[in-house]
């Protein structure tokens, strides 16, 4: 089995794991993260497979301002643009990447420590 095959995003992207959506675009989209870090831990993910941040071409970096602009969009929707939100990008083993398809990380509704992981 390929690695795309057997990816877990791509399974969700697929419907072949169940997910619940927040967002969804022709190149994007978003769910709930299975363990949820904050009251509000959406994951924003490219439809198409890339592992990680840095096995994206610079020539599709263009995905970044989509990821990036969907994840505005729900942030401003959920109310917590105001207030403040967190955003992370784990990549790959030593970024502490534990799902190699490239997401981002919305975290939101109470305040973030500072040691940067959101947790
Ligand atoms: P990473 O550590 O790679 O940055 O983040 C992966 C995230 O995916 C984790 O926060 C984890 O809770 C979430 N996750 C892992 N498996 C699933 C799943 O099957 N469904 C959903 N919705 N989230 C998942
Ligand atoms: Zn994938």
């Amino acid at each position: 089995m390929s690695e795309l095959e057997n990816c877990l995003f791509c399974k969700i992207v697929k419907g072949l794991i169940p997910s619940q959506k927040v967002y969804e675009d022709e190149k994007i989209l978003a769910f709930k993260d299975i363990s949820a870090q904050a009251p509000i831990h959406y994951l924003f993910i490219p439809k198409k497979h890339y592992q990680s941040l840095a096995d994206v071409p610079l020539s599709e970096m263009s995905i970044m301002t989509e990821l990036f602009t969907a994840m505005r969009k729900v942030a401003d929707q959920e109310g917590v643009s105001v207030g403040g939100f967190r955003n992370v990008i784990n990549t790959r083993k030593q970024g502490g990447q534990t799902v190699d398809h490239l997401h981002v990380h919305l975290l939101g509704g109470r305040l973030m420590g500072g040691d940067m992981t959101g947790a």
